[in-house]
């Protein structure tokens, strides 16, 4: 496995790769990597010939009050585990390698991000479609993959690579957990003991909310009360938004849509300063 820094040389990697007749498979991180992206990396390996990771902590999609300057960065251990888990090549650019002058070119998917964390987050989606379709552009990938921990996120990719009729395919593999439900997220390093055990409860209220529609419950607002009630359970977790959303335009439900896939419920929550985020899909009964 490689390590490369510039462009131009994942441009020279993957034209030889596909020379030789492979297939491309692409997971863009922003590094600090562990079980999810793991599992990205694994996925991409099963399904393509040759696999490449990206790990860029990208500034335009971090707000000015954000943790940019802290978010764990740890090059060496990660491309260790990216070389396990079965990738090609690494590309770390540096931030000047992605933006040599100032950025006045953006994709911007409309409605869709404002809804969720880009309440919270107003230009957090416009830097993340920006890196993304960059990114798309150097690896030229045939699949890219994303975790479905990120659901707002990974909808509004699909959704850009749909209306800019990009030629790949996204691929959305489901959400690693610790044993206890919390979803994995390097942002968890931030957490103390006390504000784990908090954090938690997010995934406990995620789950009442999944079991409660496989049981026959279709009326939104009794869900995100049962979920309130969950999260209540500390006085010290704060809620941000508790939403149950179409699953493609993430609009508020009022009633669960009959379906394997009725439903997305997302919880955005503070156990401290840390932000998390996780969702689960609802389906109803059959
Ligand atoms: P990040 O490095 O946080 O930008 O994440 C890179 C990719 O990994 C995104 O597609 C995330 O959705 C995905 N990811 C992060 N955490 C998890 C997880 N716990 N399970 C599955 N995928 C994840």
């Amino acid at each position: 496995m490689q390590t490369v820094t510039q462009i131009s040389q994942v441009r020279t990697e993957v034209a030889n790769a596909r020379k030789s007749g492979q297939s491309i498979g692409f997971v863009p991180t922003m590094g600090a990597l562990h079980a999810g992206h793991i599992s990205l990396i694994e996925t991409a390996a099963r399904d393509c010939d040759f696999v490449v990771v990206s790990v860029f902590v990208n500034p335009t999609q971090f707000g000015a009050n954000e943790d940019l300057e802290k978010y764990p960065r740890n090059l060496e251990r990660d491309v260790e585990i990216c070389a396990k888990a079965g990738a090609n090549l690494v590309f770390a650019p540096a931030i000047n390698e992605m933006y040599p002058e100032q950025n006045l070119t953006w994709v911007d998917v409309d409605k869709i991000t404002t809804r969720l964390c880009g309440q919270y987050r107003p230009d957090h989606f416009r830097g993340v479609t920006t890196v993304c379709a960059k990114l798309f552009n150097i690896v030229t990938p045939d699949i890219a993959y994303f975790g479905q921990k990120d659901a707002q996120q990974s909808v509004v990719i699909k959704k850009m690579v749909a209306d800019l009729n990009m030629p790949l395919k996204i691929e959305v593999c489901p959400t690693v957990r610790e044993v206890s439900g919390l979803a994995i997220s390097s942002r968890n390093q931030y957490l103390t003991e006390e504000e784990k055990q908090d954090a938690k409860l997010i995934y406990a209220a995620l789950k009442k909310c999944s079991q409660l529609a496989k049981q026959g419950e279709q009326n939104c607002e009794i869900l995100i009360k049962e979920m309130k009630i969950v999260l209540a359970a500390s006085s010290k977790l704060m809620p941000q938004y508790i939403k149950i959303v179409n699953p493609k335009t993430l609009a508020d439900l009022e009633t669960l849509i009959d379906g394997a896939i009725a439903a997305i419920a997302a919880i955005a929550a503070k156990p401290g300063k840390t932000r998390l985020i996780d969702n689960i899909i609802i389906s109803t009964p059959t």
